[in-house]
This record gives C-alpha cells, sequence and structure tokens, in this order.
C-alpha cells in the first residue's frame, strides 16, 4: 500500500460497498481486453452517486492522486487499465447507470456514463426508439466510456460518430467540479462548446457522468446484402452505386476480404461459404424506417440498375438471415485470437487512395515477411479500414515477430502518405502514444497540451493515456 498518499480519505464519504482494497477485486480491472496491458492499484471506487464521485476526485485533486476512469474496460489500447506501480486509482463507472429521463417529444434521453451500451439500446427498444451506436462490445462497454473514446461502429455511415449523436454531457473536472449541460437542445451557439473537447478525450479532460443522446425513431425491418468481387476496385464502383441508388435507406457498409472470409470459416464450423468465393466481399444493411411495402422486391429492384462488375450477390429474407449474414463479419475478431501471431491496425483513409494504399503496403509487407496473411475489413463506408498482419501455417513465427515493429512502421507511413489517421476509433491510449507524437504537427500537439494543462493542471486524469 502506498505509503504516500491517505487513500482513507479518499473514501471517507464512500458506502462500504463503494470501494475495495482487495486484490482479488482489483487486479480483474488492472488488465485489458486484449490482455497487453497489465497494471496495478491499491484501491479501486464503484461511486453509486455524482456527487459522491466529486468528493472523491476532490479529495485526489488535493492529494495529487492519479485517477484510472473505467468503463466496460473494452478498449482496444491500453486506455482504461492503470501503469504499474503508480498508485493508481481505478474509478469504475458501473454503479452510475441510471436512464434518468427519456423525452420521447424530442427524441433524446438522459442516461448515466455507467449504463451498458445494450441496455440503453434494449430500453429504447421498448418505447419504440432506437440509439444507433452500436458495435460488437455493446454487451460490455458503457455510454461514458463509448463517449470517452468517441466510438464509431456499425451504422456510422448514417447516424455519424458518437460525436454526431450527443446532444448534452455533465462530467466531473480535475479538481471535484461539476460541469453540467444537460439541456439537451441541438442549437446552442453560445460561444465554445466544451463537451466537443470532453468527447473522445480518454479520461484525461473529465470524468463523464451522464449524457443526453439524440435517439431515433426504430427501424421497422432490415435487409442484408452480401455480394462478392474480384478485385477492391469493383467493390469501391458497388459502394458508389449503393449509396446513389438507397441513400438514406442505407445503414451499413462493411468490407471483409478473402483471407478474412476463410479465416472465419475455418474456425466457425457452422458457417460456410454460401456465395461464390470473390477476392473481396461486402455486407450492406438496408433500413426500412418508413414501412415501405415489398422492402425486399424494392431493394431487388434497385440492384438489378446497378451497372458496376459483381460476382454475385445475395439479399436476406427474414431477421434469421440477417444474423446469419452478420456473423461473418462479427466472427472475425475473435476468430482471430485463435490464430498464433496477429498484428492490428485500426486505420481510415479516403476511400479514393484505399486502394492503392492496399496494395502499395501488401507488396511492401511481403517483402521482409512473404508468408503472412492480410486480414483487410471494416466499416469501408466511414474510410474504416482493420488491417491486420496474421501469421500463416508456414510462417516464420520468429522472424514475424521480429518484423513486427517493421510491419507497424510501414502501415502507418504508408497511411500518413495517403492522407490517413493511424487511428480510426479506438483512440491513442498507451499503444499509439509514439504514433501520435510522430504523426500529428507540432502545433496540434502544442494546442492539445495546453488544454490539457488548463482541464487537469496536475495531471491526476488517466496519466500516461495520449501522452
Ligand atoms: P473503457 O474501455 O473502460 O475505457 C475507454 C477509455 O475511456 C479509457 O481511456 C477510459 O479511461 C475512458 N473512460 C471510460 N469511461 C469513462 C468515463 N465515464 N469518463 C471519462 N473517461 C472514461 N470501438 C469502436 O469505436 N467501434 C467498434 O466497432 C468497436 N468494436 C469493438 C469490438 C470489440 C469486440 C471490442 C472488444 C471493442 C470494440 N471497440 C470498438 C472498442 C471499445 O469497445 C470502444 O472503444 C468503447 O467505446 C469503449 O467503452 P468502454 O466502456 O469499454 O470504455
Amino acid at each position: 500500500m502506498n505509503k504516500k498518499y491517505d487513500f482513507l480519505k479518499v473514501v471517507k464519504h464512500l458506502d462500504k460497498k463503494e470501494y475495495s482494497f482487495d486484490q482479488n477485486i482489483i487486479k480483474p480491472h488492472c488488465i485489458d481486453w486484449r490482455k497487453k496491458y497489465t497494471g496495478t492499484s491499491d484501491l479501486i471506487i464503484f461511486p453509486k452517486t455524482v456527487d459522491k464521485l466529486a468528493k472523491v476526485v476532490r479529495e485526489c485533486s488535493r492529494q495529487k492522486i492519479p485517477i484510472i476512469p473505467q468503463g466496460g474496460n473494452t478498449s482496444l489500447v491500453g486506455g482504461s487499465v492503470p501503469r504499474k506501480n503508480r498508485s493508481e486509482i481505478i474509478i469504475n463507472l458501473k454503479n452510475l447507470n441510471k436512464i434518468r429521463r427519456v423525452d420521447e417529444l424530442g427524441f433524446t434521453a438522459t442516461v448515466e456514463s455507467g449504463c451498458i451500451l445494450e441496455d440503453i439500446q434494449n430500453y429504447l427498444k421498448k418505447k419504440k426508439m432506437t440509439f444507433p451506436i452500436s458495435m460488437g462490445s455493446r454487451g460490455s462497454c458503457q455510454i461514458g466510456g463509448n463517449i470517452a473514446t468517441n466510438a464509431g461502429g456499425l451504422n456510422v455511415i448514417k447516424y455519424g460518430l458518437l460525436r454526431h449523436n450527443i446532444l448534452g454531457l455533465e462530467a466531473i473536472m480535475s479538481d471535484g467540479r461539476i460541469y453540467s449541460d444537460l439541456k439537451g437542445i441541438k442549437k446552442n451557439n453560445t460561444g465554445y462548446d466544451l463537451k466537443q473537447l470532453l468527447i473522445g478525450s480518454e479520461g484525461t479532460l473529465g470524468i463523464i457522468t451522464a449524457a443526453n443522446i439524440q435517439t431515433f425513431p426504430e427501424s421497422k425491418e432490415e435487409n442484408v446484402i452480401f455480394a462478392s468481387f474480384e478485385t477492391f476496385k469493383d467493390l469501391l464502383y458497388f459502394y458508389h452505386d449503393i449509396v446513389t441508388h438507397f441513400s438514406d435507406l442505407l445503414t451499413s457498409f462493411e468490407m471483409i476480404n478473402n483471407d478474412s472470409m476463410e479465416l472465419v470459416i475455418k474456425h466457425n464450423s457452422e458457417l460456410t461459404n454460401f456465395i461464390e468465393k470473390g477476392e473481396y466481399y461486402c455486407l450492406i444493411e438496408l433500413s426500412n424506417f418508413m414501412l415501405i411495402p415489398n422492402f425486399y422486391d424494392l431493394i431487388v429492384n434497385n440492384l438489378s440498375k446497378i451497372k458496376s462488375k459483381v460476382n454475385s450477390i445475395i439479399v436476406s429474407k427474414s431477421q434469421k438471415e440477417n444474423i446469419k449474414f452478420w456473423k461473418y463479419r462479427e466472427a472475425i475478431p475473435p476468430s482471430e485470437t485463435n490464430e498464433k501471431i496477429c498484428i492490428q491496425h485500426d486505420i481510415s483513409l479516403p476511400l479514393e487512395n484505399m486502394n492503392k494504399f492496399i496494395d502499395e503496403t501488401i507488396n511492401e509487407i511481403k517483402k521482409i515477411s512473404p508468408d503472412v496473411k492480410f486480414i483487410n475489413f471494416g466499416h469501408l463506408g466511414d474510410n474504416n479500414l482493420h488491417f491486420n498482419v496474421l501469421s500463416s501455417e508456414i510462417t516464420d513465427h520468429r522472424n514475424l515477430l521480429q518484423n513486427k515493429h517493421k510491419i507497424t512502421e510501414i502501415i502507418y507511413l504508408k497511411t500518413n502518405k495517403y492522407a490517413g489517421s493511424f487511428s480510426a476509433e479506438h483512440g491513442v491510449g498507451q499503444l499509439k502514444k509514439k504514433e501520435l507524437i510522430k504523426y500529428k504537427s507540432k502545433e496540434e500537439i502544442k494546442q492539445m497540451l495546453s488544454i490539457k494543462k488548463i482541464f487537469d493542471p496536475w495531471n491526476i486524469l488517466n496519466p500516461g493515456k495520449i501522452f
């Protein structure tokens, strides 16, 4: 136990169930989702009210104790766990989990930050509404974590990022003061928009305690299209045609390459190759918001007008088939974990540069590691590309591990060359600190550091993350 700090003063206002010094309880919260980062902590706090959390932060500020805000701990960049031997306190938000209000007239809801994303979705469903941000981690991640990472997910193509669906925030600042702007209004041009700084700040500028989210009427039915293509260029032309022909009905557009498809089929015996083979595949979701009659027929009719080259197209006919089609996409990340080595990258690029980027990057990596596979998939409609390098049966594993950093560098240099971003949706956390310094301009870094200094002069909020 650290002697420098008086932890008993920190927990003074809490009930016994709201904190723990027990390592059996603390340790699982010190390991990140991918098990890449393991830290240590002597104290974890599970505050039940915003006022109590504010008192905790006030005391931490007085003693300059570092605090790690933690949601569902599904961060893929090591953002939500403490570092080793720094006496960092974990503040886990799971008990701040009330849905405070649903405004059915204005299509908004006020939710506390510890609400699990899927619980919010299920709650709103009963009111025939939806909060459209969704992702593979929806059963564990919390809305506070989603906001702190400006999460993206499957429906960004229609609804935008988390940022675009937040009308107001409540947060505890580094000195324990409560910032509250939960009016729930769209138009509010009254000077600097502070919530925009908190969104995506990865717990380094404030602890988000509640949010006013934008909700939407539920779609009445969905159909999923699965298509295969000979080349990436064909897929891109098809994307353009789909956007043109379906416009507002388009709610997801995912790309899957053949290595990803084969990986999924290898590790999921219930999934077979049900469509004519291609080098690339796409999975598209179309939503019927206005109860258009014979939606399936409308889709097939519109598809028949599309001129771009496609190997094969299948349109789902039922919710059961929708679930089956989506499994091919959702099974990619878990299937990767069954392989020996997988070097992962979450990048984004302008669509017009993506083809050149993929070709050039694969060629360059093959020069140093010839026998690898490339798991390329992602939310193509949002410029997102997961570019993962996977060992194959014939890969020299030692050689691949030795080249790991070189491979990552090739990918990020090419991303930079083609005007992309080294982190599309997962953030910076601990994983991409070096890249932040390398690829952001000096001016951007200077301004970011100035903002951090204003919000958190003692650097107690999630230190060692982003910077
Ligand atoms: P945590 O992991 O607990 O924390 C993430 C960061 O936010 C940390 O820096 C933490 O300190 C901070 N934080 C957490 N709560 C708060 C708070 N209340 N106030 C201030 N700071 C806070 N991400 C996407 O964007 N799109 C995807 O499609 C996607 N798919 C995923 C699929 C899987 C299977 C997994 C495991 C992850 C995926 N992710 C995705 C990443 C991750 O789920 C998201 O980043 C998610 O938004 C994190 O939420 P969380 O509650 O788990 O936050």
